[in-house]
């Protein structure tokens, strides 16, 4: 059963990547509405709104507009300008919420210097605004690109953070050289086909690894400007850092737990309502397609919701 799962998220990983089936899934009326599970809209009025109400419910939000690998300097401008209008919605409606970015999205494919250019207008203004923004860490021919492009934006504004992933061979020594910049850090397992040279494969071992390093996030809390966000769904790890935080007298706002819009909703209104701060990370946007692979890959049960919006009239 573990290999055929195994089998079956390299599958869906890999089709993730082919923009032919992103074309043919795109207007199936029923990927669609199975995809409407995750994200609360395609526009970016769905992904405030569900954060107005998280927000009456006593938890945080971060949006991220979908899309990866853009082609066109054009494109990467227009979702920066995307980007900085709901850098501004969010201040007029007073919003706890913050953004989260993918480098790819911002023109990484067309040069570095496109990106950074990007980036660092919008890490600008939500430095402005006293907001804050999260770059995502994508597959690891980018991991080097991203630290070194987090370091420049971090030398220049402190309201950036990035996403590690604990399923890297390279990250405890990733984190350690981050360590002296006062980063901030969301720790994840890691969602892409990596081979086995460049990441752990075993699940166990990932989650040792994930509580390995969260350790580290919580045993220097001083060392970090944001409060390290713990990405997982993973109810033993979250109970697992609740406990470590407690046994050591750390208070609930020194770090958070994050999730996905739609996965563990009841776990993510239990937590905050008990004092744990929860942000969950709203997507909007048209380009679900890869995103969505990859939520399928996570959990492969999750291809009997596609199959029963199939079968929905
Ligand atoms: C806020 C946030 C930001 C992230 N950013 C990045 C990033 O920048 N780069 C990156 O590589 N990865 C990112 N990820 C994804 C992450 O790497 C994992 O792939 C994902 O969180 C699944 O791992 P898990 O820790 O939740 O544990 P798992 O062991 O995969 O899941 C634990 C349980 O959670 C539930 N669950 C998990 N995933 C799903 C799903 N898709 N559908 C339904 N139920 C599910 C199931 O009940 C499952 O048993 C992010 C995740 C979060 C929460």
């Amino acid at each position: 059963m573990v290999a055929v799962m195994g089998v079956l998220r390299r599958v869906l990983l890999r089709a993730s990547r082919s923009p032919w089936l992103a074309r043919q899934m795109r207007n199936r009326r029923f990927v669609r509405r199975a995809v409407t599970r995750f994200l609360p809209g395609e526009d970016a009025e769905s992904a405030l709104k569900a954060a107005q109400i998280f927000a009456t419910q006593g938890i945080l939000s971060v949006l991220t507009e979908l899309g990866e690998n853009v082609a066109d300097r054009a494109d990467a401008e227009a979702v920066t300008r995307d980007y900085l209008k709901v850098l501004d919605r969010i201040t007029e409606q007073r919003i706890p919420a913050q953004l989260s970015v993918k480098l790819t999205h911002l023109g990484l494919d067309l040069g570095r210097d496109i990106c950074a250019a990007q980036l660092s207008t919008l890490v600008k203004r939500a430095d402005a605004l006293g907001n804050f923004v999260w770059i995502d860490m994508e597959s690891s021919e980018y991991t080097d690109v991203t630290l070194d492009l987090f370091r420049e934006m971090r030398r220049q504004v402190p309201n950036v953070g990035v996403c590690l992933q604990a399923y890297l061979h390279r990250t405890p020594r990733d984190l350690e050289q981050l360590m002296p910049l006062k980063p901030s850090i969301r720790l994840v397992k890691g969602a892409y086909n990596e081979p086995k040279e460049i990441a752990v494969s075993s699940k166990r071992k990932v989650s040792e690894r994930y509580l390995d390093l969260a350790r580290e996030l919580l045993d220097n809390l001083s060392s970090q400007y944001h409060p390290p966000g713990f990405g997982t769904h993973d109810m033993r790890l979250v109970n697992w850092i609740r406990a470590y935080a407690r046994g050591r007298s750390i208070a609930a706002d020194c770090y958070e737990v994050q999730m996905l819009y739609g996965i563990r909703s009841e776990d993510q209104r239990r937590l905050a309502a008990d004092g744990c701060r929860v942000r969950v990370l709203i997507s909007y946007g048209t380009a679900w397609f890869a995103w969505y692979m990859r939520r399928l890959a996570e959990r492969p049960a999750n291809i009997w919701t596609v199959a029963r919006s199939m079968m929905a009239p």
